[in-house]
């Protein structure tokens, strides 16, 4: 279906260049125009026709739109139709809730036989560009679009809660604007020949005319086309009095280097703002009293904000002249409202404003309740940004207008309203409040500090640009409001742009990709084993060569093998066509070993070829079978090191909460560290108790289960917890599982059973950035060889303090007040009393349970290594101060 007119339009030459050079703007408007000069071909027009409509040109937007009004002029789009009309009542059979609205699509299709879905999390784990769901499409981008995993059903539905931040400024105050929404999703799936876009067509047409209930004198459908990631089609826009409902797009054709042609796997992306069904169906003032009456209700009582409804009446459907993306003069919008509405602008704004703050912070509760449920953090790691960009922004509106309310409560209060279709949110609520805590602290703490920075920055400096305003906010969390006001109590004035937090956003979303400190650990089916690189200095020459046969997915003590040398490259990189040589990748070190009696010293891959390096120049020949033997010690070490992690991943989740994610690893020789996302630094207590239960699981012996499965099965059984390691490509993907603690997609080598890696030490814990920790620590012959030297520490330190190991924790920590206490005695110059010298005896001697070692360094604030070191300093300084004092 339409191939050959594109091909007449240019579109699918073969020649190269002119399709690497369309962007996705720019082929959505080639394919625009195609489609609209054969509308029959690219769009249902014979239900439409059917159904009365006529095909008109919008003389304002050069859209071409569908009506069933003779004498209608332009399309449906509040630009050109002159705003929208929706506060006096609209055009529907009965009012939806915002979950009735969700019920009775999901009872209407359901009955059309399309399949009814649980939504995805938030956090897409699962896709290797984006930090958010961010459509409900999004949820099957990129491996089912793509065709490399199945669907969950062919046709679907599903009330997917979304993330978007490019509007932040505009939430509350335009009462339209949302960072977190839900977009229910029609979702088809199916080759060329089950498609029949009339029927797709049909299924949505009728849901609004029938289950809604608009009328067709009250729709206007608007032709349009879409393209993105590639792919492109035709679709069709759905709009009643000025607002958009909704957009039928047909994903049909595929844009490649290889020229454009029909995608193999038609996919439908109907995706409905259910916030915006809701309150269309209402006529409420905004979105918000629209989608959580129950949150509003109970935050304007709460707070005591007045709510004058007849003027927010007038106030709302001019609200979107406040829009920051279509007005450059806020300020100037609101002079002209003020007039329009006859009242005077101080008045509006001190009537409107704390409405419009009441509306955010309810608003942004929600969308930080769905974002940490699904193992969100708020900090300054990547898109995670946005999040503490929602919350501060929303504590900003509870300081200003001192409100006394706390967004935990407000984010519970959202759970109760919205149990009916999501009950999940309720059942993390414990973790949800402590994370809220913990991220208020950090709120506090920066506005403590800002303070004093403003200060200083305004006494030398009389203007305070725009980039200088983002700098504080994202160095030091200091917000532009804190400076204007600062500013404004010495007289000054400080400009801050209207669009300010989506400007933050833009810096943080240009400079950074998705990127996680961590191995790509995944692999695709046996054949394609080794589709990731491993990074190296040299590009060697290797056309012609066939993938190397990956022998160690299998068992980890399989090191003995033959191979055939296919080639040797500059007399010391060899290639054989099959091997067990684990290649450095997925953060594990490679093997070592022997081909023949020749010594391997690095392994890795480049492209899906393993390439072996030599110490020296191989003494067999090219095509030459060979024996092979991998260095068992090395590998049963790096083993244990990537089952411990495994392990310690599993602990950790189980003891902090299900925010904690894998955000790097590395499995060397000596040692091995993980990185999890925790909001703030393990203490010495936590530490030791994942460790105790990292030890608990290997006592347990537990398999380790390793398995290739289809992706659409590995994520039905185990869920996205899957991608720890970030999102794999493939259609099947290794699934290594520790049952009941740790499954991940993962192509590391692995022990059979937990009880093989004899020990876990973990050797310490560091905050690696805001948001993510760093566990350090060994397994194995390297755990045994550390706990020698620890154990080497400890009895130093005895000695040196003269007391029993238990007692060592207790008296470091007299040591270090005392030490602190005597050296500021001696600065200061006075003669202490005889009954303060004594004072600063050691005498201290309670217990202590746990890891004492790691205690003593958190007492210390330095190394493990560094202990004795710094105790001795102490002792002796403290020594001197003594001697100076008498
Ligand atoms: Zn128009
Ligand atoms: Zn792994």
């Amino acid at each position: 279906m339409g191939l050959k007119s594109l091909r007449e339009e240019n579109l699918i030459k073969p020649s190269r260049v002119l399709f690497l050079m369309l962007t996705d703007k720019e082929l959505k408007k080639k394919f625009k125009a195609i489609a609209s000069a054969e509308p029959d071909k690219y769009y249902a027009t014979t239900v439409l026709k059917s159904e009365g409509f006529l095909r008109k040109h919008c003389p304002s937007c050069e859209k071409h739109f569908w009506t069933v009004h003779k004498d209608q002029k332009v399309c449906g789009d509040a630009a050109c139709r002159g705003g929208i009309d929706i506060f006096d009542g609209v055009p529907v059979k009965k009012k939806l809730s915002f979950i009735e609205t969700w019920l009775g699509f999901k009872k209407f299709f359901e009955a059309r036989g399309y399949k009814a879905i649980n939504r995805y999390p938030v956090i897409s784990r699962w896709n290797p560009t984006t930090y958010f769901t961010n459509a409900s499409i999004a949820a099957f981008q990129p491996y089912v679009i793509s065709g490399e995993s199945d669907p969950p059903a062919k046709k679907l539905v599903i009330p997917q809660f979304c993330l978007r931040f490019g509007d932040v400024d505009n939430v509350g105050v335009t009462g339209s604007h949302c960072t977190g929404f839900v977009m229910i999703g029609q979702h088809v799936f199916v080759e060329p020949k089950e498609w029949s876009q009339a029927e797709l067509f049909k299924d949505i047409y009728d849901y609004i005319t029938k289950e809604v209930g608009i009328p067709k004198e009250e729709l206007t459908l608007h032709e349009d086309s879409w393209a993105g990631g590639g792919n492109f089609g035709p679709c069709m826009e759905f709009f009643s009095r000025g607002v958009e409902l909704f957009n039928q797009v047909y994903m049909m054709f595929e844009h490649s280097d290889h020229g454009d042609k029909e995608l193999k796997l038609k996919v439908l992306d109907m995706g409905l703002g259910m916030e915006r069904v809701a309150w269309f169906s209402q006529g409420a003032p905004t979105i918000y009293d629209a989608a959580f009456p129950e949150v509003i209700g109970k935050l304007k009582k709460k707070l005591g904000v007045h709510f004058d409804e007849k003027l927010y009446r007038k106030f709302a459907p001019l609200a979107t002249k406040l829009n920051f993306d279509e007005t450059d003069d806020v300020e100037a919008q609101w002079k002209a409202i003020a007039k329009e509405i006859g009242v005077n602008e101080a008045v509006l704004k001190s009537k409107i404003l704390p409405m419009t703050a009441l509306y955010s912070v309810a608003e942004h509760s929600r969308a930080l309740l769905f974002a940490i449920t699904d193992g969100g953090l708020p900090s300054n790691v990547g898109g995670y940004y946005n999040l503490r960009v929602i919350f501060r922004r929303a504590m900003d509106f509870i300081e200003q207008f001192k409100w006394d309310v706390n967004l935990a409560d407000v984010c519970e209060w959202h759970a109760e309203e919205l149990k009916p279709v999501y009950p999940e949110l309720k059942n993390n609520m414990e973790e949800v409040k402590k994370i809220l805590a913990v991220e208020k602290e950090k709120y506090l703490q920066s506005r403590k500090k800002g303070a004093q920075i403003v200060e200083q920055l305004l006494k030398s400096k009389k203007e305070v640009s725009t980039e200088k305003l983002i700098e504080l906010y994202d160095s030091q969390g200091i917000s532009p409001d804190q400076v204007k006001a600062e500013a404004a109590k010495q007289g000054l004035k400080v400009e801050v742009p209207e669009n300010f937090y989506a400007l933050v956003a833009a810096k943080h979303e240009g400079g950074e990709q998705k990127t996680q400190t961590t191995e790509i650990q995944g692999i695709s089916g046996v054949k394609n084993l080794n589709r990731f690189s491993t990074k190296k200095e040299v590009e060697l020459d290797l056309k012609g060569l066939p993938s190397t046969d990956a022998l160690y997915y299998g068992s980890y003590d399989y090191v003995d093998f033959e191979a055939k040398v296919l080639n040797i490259i500059n007399d010391k990189h060899v290639v054989l066509d099959r091997t067990a040589f684990y290649p450095t990748s997925g953060g594990q070190l490679h093997d070592k070993g022997w081909i023949g009696k020749d010594e391997v010293v690095d392994i890795f891959k480049q492209g899906n070829i393993i390439v072996h390096m030599m110490k020296e120049k191989p003494k067999f020949k090219e095509q030459e079978t060979v024996p092979c033997k991998v260095d068992f010690d090395t590998r049963l070490q790096l083993t244990q090191h990537h089952t411990s992690a495994h392990i310690i991943n599993g602990v950790a989740r189980k003891l902090l909460g299900n925010h904690i994610w894998q955000a790097g690893a590395s499995k060397g020789l000596d040692k091995a560290r993980l990185d999890i996302t925790h909001y703030e630094s393990l203490t010495a207590e936590e530490t030791a108790a994942i460790e105790k239960a990292a030890n608990q699981v290997i006592e347990m012996n537990l398999p380790v289960f390793k398995s290739i499965m289809p992706r659409s099965e590995a994520e039905a059984k185990y869920g996205f917890v899957l991608y720890q390691g970030g999102a794999v490509p493939g259609r099947n993907i290794r699934v290594v599982s520790i049952e009941g603690l740790d499954v991940e997609a993962c192509g590391g080598t692995h022990l059979n059973l937990t009880g093989e890696a004899k020990i876990i030490k973990i050797l310490k814990t560091s905050k690696l950035q805001d948001g993510i920790v760093r566990i350090e620590f060994t397994a194995g012959n390297a755990a045994a060889k550390t706990m020698d030297a620890d154990s080497d520490v400890i009895s130093h330190a005895c000695a040196l303090l003269g007391v029993d190991k238990k007692h060592l924790p207790c008296r470091t920590e007299e040591l270090f007040e005392k030490w602190k206490k005597s050296c500021k005695l001696a600065k200061s110059g006075a003669k202490p009393s005889h009954e303060e010298l004594c004072a600063l005896e050691l005498t201290r001697k309670d217990e202590y349970q746990d890891d004492v070692l790691t205690k003593l360094a958190e007492i210390l604030k330095t190394q493990p290594e560094h202990v004795v070191k710094t105790i001795t300093r102490f002792l002796k300084e403290l020594e001197e101060n003594k001697k100076k004092l008498r």
